[in-house]
């Protein structure tokens, strides 16, 4: 039976027993109003008449209207016969009041009122028997009350225990379903049995459900079909690509990688990748450049047995970020390892820096000739040069001197290049340094008549370092110094002592370097754009590069138009 059946057979059954409860109340009391009113008709007044008849009778010989009250009275009461015999008796008695005269004796009045006792007795007997039939009625119905209470309150009672759960149980189930979907357990499904209303919602519940397993299913497919793709992109990928969560687990890792790190994929995917390092070298260092890693720096490029010979590989740590669904702040996801193979490239460049080499050591010999030539050339010894000639003399010294300049800065690059930048460190005075330096530009500085001062302390601790590669990096700032420097201005060359090291500084006061190029003049051939001064832009980097072979470091301060102030900083 459907629940909407059970409920109108409930409330019914409930509503025809309050119903009888209410009809037979309302009849008990009526059947007893009519039975006291009978009593009340029927013998009351009889006895009442009796009494009246009585007292008359009394009275009889004192009163005369006692006669008429009698005989009132006793018309009353042959109009309210109701009981068997009372005719009879009623009869016998008016026979005998008809017959009273004005000498009334004892033994009448004697009849008389036996007849009216008599009378009295039967209304007595009468009352006497309703009342107990209305007692019994009622008693009779109090019993069918009380049954009548009984169902109503035991039916009441039943569906105040069973309707709510009637109501609640499917209800129950269905939020139990709703829960399992939300937890994206599909394969739910409800059946209310015979309950037809809620056997329409779990229809309808399990072909949602359906569904929506269906809809997983198709978006599973996809997802794997996208996984795998994307699998095959990373794969096809030549550069070694690992791919680790914010927790360095391995998501991912391409045959490339796995090849050059000597990895087998069983096991390795899902694993920490510091774990694994433990016992690999390269996954080793690359781990520690993901952690040691700030920002995106350059990370010096790593030399691996690849492909049967040394490789070099350049490495990229990209962080990982994506905006999760319904959320507007970036969440880290992980890190993107890329190792660029760079070996041809590195090939490409000792080829080159072999090459500059090679010509700048073959040009050396040749232009040191050329200047002994021009130096015969001079000698008035040989014979007199006109003007002109003199003059051609000397820009073909200045040239041939600046080649001489270039080829000695190319070799001292393809030296850092190659990484064979040896240093014969020796302990040095600084001021030694600045001496040499000095010397060096003398004949530059005079011919732009620059005054070069110098700034010494008077108590200042000796340096270990190469003499000649300092002297170079002081002299090659004090070069540019003059270059750069008006005519007639001053340059100051000095040092400085501090805790742990020496400062040896170059200051002019020429048209300064844009705050902007302060990074980039320190790069191989950068020349700060408009400078029409010559020179080659190796100068600055190749000092960099000395300096940092020292320990030390190189720094500049310079606004527009207020000079430059070079900085080499050694340690003692
Ligand atoms: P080069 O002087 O051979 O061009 P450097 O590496 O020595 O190469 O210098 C790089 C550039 O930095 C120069 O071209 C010049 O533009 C700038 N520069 C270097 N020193 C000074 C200086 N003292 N004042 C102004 N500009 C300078």
């Amino acid at each position: 039976m459907n629940l909407h059946n059970r409920l109108t057979l409930g409330i019914g059954v409930l509503f025809v027993l309050i119903l009888l409860l209410g009809f037979q109340s309302v009849r008990s009391v009526q059947q007893l109003s009519i039975a006291s009113k009978n009593i009340l008709t029927d013998n009351y007044n009889s006895v009442h008449y009796v009494e009246e008849m009585l007292r008359s009778l009394d009275r009889l010989s004192q009163d005369s209207t006692s006669r008429d009250v009698l005989i009132n009275s006793l018309a009353l009461q042959q109009q309210n016969i109701t009981e068997v015999n009372e005719k009879e008796v009623t009869s016998a008695l008016t026979q005998k009041i008809d017959a009273l005269t004005d000498s009334v004796s004892i033994i009448q009045i004697q009849e008389i009122r036996e007849d009216l006792y008599r009378i009295m007795e039967l209304n007595m007997n009468s009352i006497r028997s309703k009342s107990s039939d209305v007692e019994s009625g009622s008693e009779g119905a109090v019993q069918w009350l009380t049954i009548l209470s009984i169902l109503c309150i035991l039916l009441a009672g039943i569906f105040l225990i069973r309707f709510p759960a009637i109501i609640l149980r499917p209800i129950d189930k269905l939020k139990q379903g709703i829960t399992q979907i939300a937890n994206h357990n599909y394969e739910k499904r409800l059946d209310f049995g015979n309950n037809k209303e809620f056997s329409a919602v779990a229809t309808s519940f399990n072909d949602m459900a359906c569904k929506l397993s269906e809809y997983r299913r198709s978006s599973l497919d996809r997802l794997m079909t996208e996984k795998k793709r994307i699998e095959a992109i990373v794969n096809s990928l030549h550069e070694p690509i690992i791919g680790l969560d914010p927790e360095r687990n391995i998501l991912f890792m391409n045959d490339e990688a796995f090849s050059i790190l000597n990895l087998k994929r069983d096991n390795i995917i899902g694993r920490n990748a510091a774990e694994i390092a433990l016992n690999n070298d390269l996954l080793r260092r690359l781990i520690r450049e993901v952690y040691a890693e700030q920002d995106n720096q350059e990370h010096e490029p790593l030399k691996i047995y690849a492909d049967n010979k040394e490789s070099y590989f350049q490495m990229d740590n990209i962080p990982l970020y994506i905006n999760p669904v319904g959320e507007t702040e970036q969440q880290f996801v992980g890190n993107l390892i890329i190792l660029n193979n760079i070996t041809k490239y590195k090939e490409l460049d000792s080829a080159k820096t072999n090459f500059i080499a090679t010509v700048s050591h073959e040009m050396k010999t040749p232009i040191s000739s050329i200047l002994m030539s021009l130096q015969l050339l001079g000698d008035s010894r040989l014979g007199s040069l006109n003007e002109e000639q003199t003059q051609l003399l000397g820009s073909i010294r200045e040239s041939s001197n600046r080649l001489l300049n270039i080829t000695g800065e190319l070799l001292n690059l393809t030296q850092v290049e190659s990484g064979k930048l040896t240093l014969k460190p020796k302990i040095a005075k600084p001021i030694e340094l600045i001496e040499y330096a000095i010397k060096a530009t003398q004949v530059l500085a005079e011919r732009f008549h620059c005054f070069v001062e110098v700034e010494y302390p008077e108590k200042i601790s000796k340096l270990f370092v190469d003499n000649e590669k300092i002297a170079w990096v002081i002299t090659n700032l004090l070069s540019n110094a003059i270059h750069h420097s008006p005519e007639n201005s001053r340059i100051i060359i000095g040092a400085t002592q501090h805790k742990k090291q020496i400062d040896i500084y170059v200051q002019d006061f020429g048209r300064g370097i844009d705050p902007r190029y302060h990074k980039s003049i320190f790069d191989r051939y950068f020349r700060v754009p408009g400078t029409k001064v010559q020179g080659s832009g190796l100068g600055l980097a190749i000092s960099k590069d000395f300096v940092e072979a020292h320990g030390g470091t190189i720094s500049i301060e310079s606004e527009i138009g207020k000079g430059c102030r070079f900085t080499v900083s050694l340690p003692i």
